[in-house]
């Protein structure tokens, strides 16, 4: 679980808990106000139903999050991937918009470096 990343929703992307609210069928601005609480006294200090929708609702996006899966450079070919992100990719995830895995990762990191090298020869 990564507090940093849903401080980073609190602030800037506040329509994921929205469409997390809907989709758990829960009240958005409880959930929101769930959200600031965790982030500004800890998991530990929310009372048992707030947990219950922390973990319900909240937890989901801010932990074992799937790999935004890769796309090839060249050949434009998006490869869905059942990976989770590592817990410290999360805020760039949201950031970004997406993020990879590890594996994703160095898979893009090679495709750089091939491309890189390919437009110097
Ligand atoms: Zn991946």
């Amino acid at each position: 679980m990564n507090l940093q990343a849903l401080d980073y929703i609190n602030k800037n992307c506040e329509e994921i808990l929205e469409q997390a609210s809907n989709d758990n069928n829960v009240n958005e601005a409880m959930i929101k106000g769930v959200a600031k609480f965790a982030v500004a006294n800890g998991y530990e200090k929310l009372s048992p139903n707030q947990k219950f929708h922390f973990d319900e609702t909240i937890r989901p996006l801010i932990e074992d999050v799937q790999c935004s899966g890769y796309t090839h450079e060249l050949e434009e070919v998006h490869q869905e991937c059942s990976s989770t992100l590592p817990d410290d990719r999360l805020v760039e995830y949201y950031q970004n918009d997406g993020a990879y895995c590890d594996s994703c990762q160095g898979q893009n990191d090679a495709d750089a470096h091939t491309k890189a090298t390919f437009m110097r020869d």
